[in-house]
């Protein structure tokens, strides 16, 4: 069900428009208004999910596939030679649009300055362990 007060759910059905570089009957893929990239486009379900822990099929099993298929034009297109997916998940994580999307963001060779940076961190056996059982324990119902 696409929601009258979101701004995905409008551009996806086309009430507002945008820069569509794909369309199918499940998705609508266009340019991001702000790029972090030239080209960087994000991948719109036609249907409302708030984040990926919502997302059902039709479209969970078609969105990957579909962003390696975007990969692909992009490099044949624009003449990239790589590029990031993307997908944030709470506001924590810097989602901004609560109306589930995948960023597909063109990288070529020499640019090499990454999109995604962190300090590589540490961890001891002990914490890994402890760690691994607290997220093992959260798949119990
Ligand atoms: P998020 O931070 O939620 O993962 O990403 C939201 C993205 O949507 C941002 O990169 C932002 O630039 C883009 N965006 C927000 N509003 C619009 C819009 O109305 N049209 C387009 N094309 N992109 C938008
Ligand atoms: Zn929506």
């Amino acid at each position: 069900m696409l929601r009258d007060d979101c701004i995905f759910c409008r551009i996806a059905a086309g009430e507002i428009p945008s820069e569509t570089v794909y369309e199918d009957e499940y998705f609508k893929a266009i340019l991001d208004l702000a790029p972090a990239a030239k080209g960087h486009t994000l991948i719109l379900p036609k249907a409302h999910y708030q984040d990926v822990t919502e997302l059902e099929e039709p479209h969970a099993s078609r969105v990957l596939p579909l962003a390696a298929k975007i990969g692909q034009a992009m490099k044949k297109g624009l003449g990239c030679d790589g590029f990031n997916l993307l997908q944030n998940n709470g506001e924590a994580a810097g989602q901004t649009v609560f109306h589930f999307h995948m960023h597909v963001i063109p990288r070529v060779a020499d640019e090499t300055e990454a999109l995604l940076v962190w300090e590589p961190g540490s961890a001891s056996k002990e914490e890994m362990a402890e760690t691994g059982s607290r997220i093992r324990e959260g798949f119990a119902e």
